[in-house]
């Protein structure tokens, strides 16, 4: 099962990486570093978050922090 990640506008980003809005003109961001900010949606956007996409492709060879048991 997948689990979608997702943050607020403003949020601290956890990584690099391309974030696209859930609304339905699919606006993307790209990330180039964690610590950066999530900006606002850009006008016309409805959505109320951006969602992690293909991060797994670009840091999955140092996964940080992730917890194990
Ligand atoms: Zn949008």
């Amino acid at each position: 099962m997948a689990v979608v990640e997702t943050h607020e506008p403003g949020a601290y980003t956890p990584r690099a990486g391309l974030y696209e809005c859930d609304c339905a003109g699919g606006h993307l961001w790209r990330i180039d570093l964690a610590g950066h900010l999530f900006p606002p949606f850009p006008p016309g956007c409805s959505a109320d978050r951006w969602r992690a996409t293909e991060v797994s492709a670009i840091s999955s060879a140092a996964p940080e922090g992730s917890p194990r048991s």
